[in-house]
């Protein structure tokens, strides 16, 4: 059983997801995490709920968790768009055209780590499994965006990218936004090499994020994300951290370090509606 501060968790029994408590408020948004049970994958690893585009599973297997997902969560599957995920930094601004891809329609796009839009009932899809999955939701409803980043796309400042996107295109105020840090893997998890700390100490910093045992090098994903918003002028009191460990628990979630790399993956999703 899930036990969360900051979510509401909803199941039938299969399917179960988690919706963050503090976005349920606002009228305007849908928003779903999911988790690993009730999907049709069988393949170790992948069981069961994959929603990953790239992975080993069949895509039919894939296309039917999705509609499973999209049923139990109200999203229409027919207006998925997915990014197309390599670990950059770029930012895509969803359009009509976009509409369905990358479940039901073919991407024409590559390289895209974050979405951003200001249409209605367009559900923006960020699949992860140990990355952290960024959501940006304008408290005034004119945009909302989501963003994959794993360790590159944090260190490459994605976070930032969005916010920046939301801005120039349209007219939200960093002020204005609610940003959500899903299901991610915790500093304890996370070991890294002295090589990729030094990096990350030389680009942010030593805090907290960062931490040395005397032995080993650990980094704190989701806590440089944070200090990457509250840098563009997102507020703390509207950043909410979900504070779960994919690896920690992975009962319930997908995780590259906890199950390997033919593990399945997750998706975080919202929409305005
Ligand atoms: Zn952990």
């Amino acid at each position: 059983m899930i036990q969360s501060r900051v979510f509401n968790v909803l199941s039938d029994g299969y399917i179960t997801v988690l919706r963050f408590k503090e976005l349920e408020k606002l009228d305007f948004i849908n928003q779903a995490v999911s988790t690993r049970g009730g999907g049709v994958s069988s393949k170790k690893g992948l069981e069961s709920l994959n929603l990953g585009t790239q992975t080993a599973d069949e895509w039919e297997n894939v296309v039917e968790n999705y509609r499973r997902f999209c049923n139990f969560a109200n999203f229409d599957i027919k207006r998925l768009v997915l990014g197309k995920q390599t670990h950059s930094t770029n930012v895509r601004k969803v359009s009509e055209k976009d509409l369905g891809k990358g479940v039901l329609r073919e991407r024409d796009y590559t390289d895209v780590d974050a979405l951003v839009t200001n249409i209605k009932c367009t559900p923006l899809v960020i699949h992860t499994a140990d990355c952290v999955p960024v959501g940006f939701i304008d408290q005034k409803g004119r945009a909302i965006g989501n963003a994959h980043c794993g360790w590159r796309g944090t260190f490459g400042e994605l976070a930032k990218n969005t916010v920046l996107m939301m801005e120039r295109e349209y007219g939200v105020k960093a002020s204005d936004l609610i940003c959500t840090v899903g299901p991610c893997i915790c500093q304890k998890c996370y070991e890294v090499s002295k090589e990729l700390y030094d990096d990350f100490e030389n680009k942010f910093g030593k805090g907290r994020a960062l931490l040395f045992d005397g032995s080993n090098y650990y980094i704190d994903l989701a806590e440089i994300n944070i200090q990457i918003l509250l840098q563009c002028g997102v507020k703390k009191e509207n950043i909410i951290n979900s504070d779960l460990c994919t690896c920690c628990n992975t009962d319930i979630f997908f995780s590259h370090r906890g199950l390997g790399p033919d593990r399945g993956i997750f998706s975080s999703v919202i929409e305005l509606v």
